[in-house]
């Protein structure tokens, strides 16, 4: 429970008896009394406030969770706490939460939360196959443990005089015969805060603001399997504020991208070189995996690699968030590099040809046909890199979409 002010005001502590509160009460009123203490007249509003609220089961629970800011902004004008508030107050003007809007009729409203703070964390390719912990540090917002929230000492903290402690000033303009407009803005006086310390009450510790800044460590787990865009959520452990339950952190993982691999869901995808002999007559290859394995890949000779076409590996892909035994596929494409001009001899290439598949027949035309010569010819107006660019996974499941890694090939 962050805020205690009500019980400071009376000067019990937070688990006081009925009984306590009742006595504190009594002996207070009667130092404060206005017959007495004129000079007090404040402190006595805020002493029976206090008691108002402490010394009702209901009200004094809903304190206990909301703090004042909760009790303001939760309980509206039902349930005969406006009432309450007239009466402490003497106010003339339908009580202290008549402008309040949206809130009142009674109902049990859902307590007040604050933001959420979010933060991104890079994680590489590899963090995300085999998992990682990872401290992060972050500043938030901690109630203060000097004041525990109350910004001052017992009674320094008043309700704005100005606004009554709503925060808003509400303005009454008459804009015709028995027609008036209501206007709501801040309170300039406490600045929407409700409330006001004097300059030489302020806590010390956090010079009235409540709150305090605090370094905190946070132990992120990054699950193997994990993807890109992943949120892990700190449940509360956002900006605290006395009153209102604190937000979640949010960790969102952003991949770097990988030099080799590229990610498509649960499958891995990895871009190769090969020579025309090798996508010929069978090769092997060693890769080195996301977690430093190697792996030797085997083509027999035979199993023609065409240039472009994608061969996979069953089960060597990214784990499976959530599932410990499987796995993902690795999906290798081949870029088929052919051998250099000229770089056999007529005779040769007669024989080469003989062990190739034959050619098909030439065609057949007409005399007057023209002939031409095949030239090398650089390309004005090609696309940048002369290469044209195919995505042939869309990678648009939900969490992939707009964001996960696309796997593009050369196609020449
Ligand atoms: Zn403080
Ligand atoms: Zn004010």
């Amino acid at each position: 429970m962050a805020d205690t002010r009500l019980y400071d005001l009376l000067g019990v502590k937070p688990n006081a008896s009925d009984a306590e509160i009742k006595k504190a009460y009594r002996k207070l009123a009667k130092e404060f009394h206005p017959d007495k203490n004129p000079e007090e007249g404040e402190r006595f509003k805020e002493i029976n406030f206090a008691y108002q609220i402490l010394s009702d089961n209901e009200k004094r629970e809903m304190y206990d969770k909301f703090g004042e800011r909760g009790l303001r902004e939760g309980m509206g004008g039902g349930g005969g706490f406006d009432e309450v508030f007239s009466h402490i107050f003497g106010g003339g003007g339908g009580g202290l939460f008549g402008g309040f809007g949206g809130f009142g009729g009674g109902r049990p409203h859902r307590r007040r939360r604050g933001e959420d703070l979010v933060h991104p964390l890079k994680v590489t390719l590899e963090d995300l196959y085999s998992g990682k912990a990872s401290k992060l540090q972050l500043t938030k917002n901690v109630v203060c443990a000097q004041c525990k929230g109350a910004g001052g000492k017992a009674g320094a903290v008043r309700s704005c005089s100005n606004c009554n402690g709503r925060g808003i000033k509400v303005t009454i303009r008459h804009i015709g015969p028995g027609m008036v407009q209501q206007m709501q803005s801040a309170c300039n006086v406490c600045k929407g805060e409700g409330e006001v310390i004097n300059e030489k009450d302020k806590c010390k510790k956090c010079h009235g603001k409540k709150t305090v800044k605090e370094n905190k460590i946070l132990e992120v787990h990054v699950s193997k399997g994990m993807r890109d865009n992943q949120k892990i959520t700190f449940d509360g452990e956002g900006d605290q504020e006395p009153g209102i339950d604190a937000g979640d952190v949010i960790i969102i993982l952003q991949q770097k991208e990988h030099e080799t691999f590229k990610r498509v869901r649960n499958d891995l995808y990895l871009e190769k070189d090969i020579t025309l002999s090798e996508a010929l007559c069978g090769f092997d290859m060693v890769i080195t995996h996301l977690d430093k394995r190697e792996i030797k890949i085997h083509c027999p000779p035979g199993k023609v690699i065409e240039p472009g076409c994608i061969r996979g590996v069953p089960g060597e892909g990214m784990p499976i968030y959530g599932r410990s035994t499987t796995n993902g596929n690795l999906y290798l494409r081949f870029n088929v590099t052919f051998p250099e001009k000229n770089f056999l001899d007529e005779e040769k290439l007669k024989e080469l040809e003989k062990l190739l598949p034959p050619r098909p027949p030439g065609p057949t035309v007409g005399e007057d046909v023209e002939e031409v010569d095949l030239e090398d010819i650089d390309q004005a107006g090609a696309s940048s890199d002369g290469r044209q660019r195919q995505v042939y996974e869309d990678g648009s499941d939900d969490e992939a979409a707009g964001h996960g890694p696309r796997v593009q090939c050369a196609h020449q």
